[in-house]
């Protein structure tokens, strides 16, 4: 596919940041943007131009029925200035997955990854090079049709916008308190919650927000039916190490299929792990904290990569983990992790591209 570059004139280009080792997440935009138009059936126009406001009609779809996808993913500086991407093929895949389940377009795996590369490449003197930092990568598909009214849009906008984003673990690698929200639900079987779609996470807020209030750092959510099993951590999944087995939920048709999950299972059986995906309930998780069965828990996902956990607060009480200290194969799979997507490691899988 031919994407047209619009020329940018040196006075108009951003000033870059000073100094990577303070960026946070996702308030710098780069230069440009690659934007990609679908109408009358097929996608056209695809560019990369100036990073710009989009005119919308108020009656557009996006902004009524949140027909609206997105993907999150990351370009990292290696130490010898290789541009490293971290399995860029399943996000294409998941985004066309997402897309499948709203009736929206499919686009081209090749066409996507395409945009992806060409798009960091023209903006690369934006990829922070300090540790740990990277450039997030956020491709995005929203309905423009302008109607109001509940059926399929017949007009969508992809766009790829990129953020140069900070280290996660600026005060070192630290175990975070969970609240096992056992009155709200992030998403139930048979609805989208195995996609990436804007609504699952506005549906999230309040009980992110209340959580955080009483100074919990993320929720832990548990199924929509009875409240009884084990879903997700905020925006990432759930790991336990739990006997001498690394357990995580499995895959029901409410948990989003992480990318970084998939990697932890494969790296872990690789470094010699067990692992079992299956279902896992908040009473035996309690249970085995008490036992001291459980010997340690974590998050995963492409921001953070891995986020230990240092206790649970369940129904009025606090059960700590490894006395809120940091699991050795918690710190194994992170290290090695973040090491392959530097290229500091060897990568057997060829996850790195
Ligand atoms: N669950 C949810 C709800 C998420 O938003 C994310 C982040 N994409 C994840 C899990 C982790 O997915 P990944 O490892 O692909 O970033």
């Amino acid at each position: 596919m031919k994407i047209n570059v619009e020329p940018i004139a040196d006075q108009e280009l951003k000033p870059l940041y000073q100094d990577a080792s303070q960026l946070g997440f996702g308030r710098i935009f780069t230069d440009r943007m690659f934007t990609m138009r679908y109408t009358d059936g097929r996608w056209t126009d695809a560019k990369i131009e100036k990073y710009k406001n989009f005119s919308l009609d108020p009656s557009a779809c996006v902004f009524h029925y949140s027909q609206e996808i997105f993907e999150g993913m990351k370009a990292y500086a290696a130490e010898d200035n290789r541009l490293l991407l971290f399995r860029p093929e399943q996000n294409v895949r998941r985004m066309n997955r997402s897309a499948e389940r709203l009736v929206m377009p499919a686009i081209p795996e090749e066409t996507m990854l395409q945009a992806i590369e060409e798009l960091v490449l023209t903006e690369k003197r934006w990829i922070p090079k300090a540790p740990g930092t990277s450039l997030y990568i956020r491709p995005t598909m929203i309905a423009a049709e302008p109607f109001l009214g509940v059926h399929p849009s017949a007009e969508y906008i992809f766009f790829i916008i990129l953020s140069p984003v900070g280290a996660y673990y600026k005060g070192g690698f630290q175990p975070v308190p969970l609240y096992v929200e056992d009155t709200y639900v992030r998403a139930a079987v048979g609805g989208v919650g195995d996609i990436k779609t804007g609504g699952n996470y506005a549906a999230s807020l309040l009980a992110g927000y209340q959580a955080q209030k009483k100074g919990f750092s993320q929720v832990l959510w548990l199924d929509a039916r009875e409240r009884k099993y084990i879903e997700e951590v905020g925006a990432m999944n759930m790991f336990f190490v739990f006997g001498n087995k690394l357990v995580t939920p499995a895959l029901t048709g409410s948990i989003l299929p992480g990318i970084t999950r998939a990697s932890v299972l494969e790296l872990a059986a690789h470094l010699g792990l067990t692992t079992e995906e299956r279902a896992i309930t908040i009473d035996e998780v309690i249970e085995g904290i008490q036992t001291g069965e459980i010997t340690e828990a974590f998050g995963s996902g492409t921001a953070a990569v891995i986020s230990p956990v240092g206790s649970l607060f369940f129904q009025g009480k606090d059960y700590v983990i490894n006395h809120n200290r940091v699991g050795s194969a918690t710190q194994k799979l992170y290290d090695t992790l973040v090491d392959i997507q530097y290229g500091k490691a060897e990568d057997p899988f060829g996850w790195v591209k």
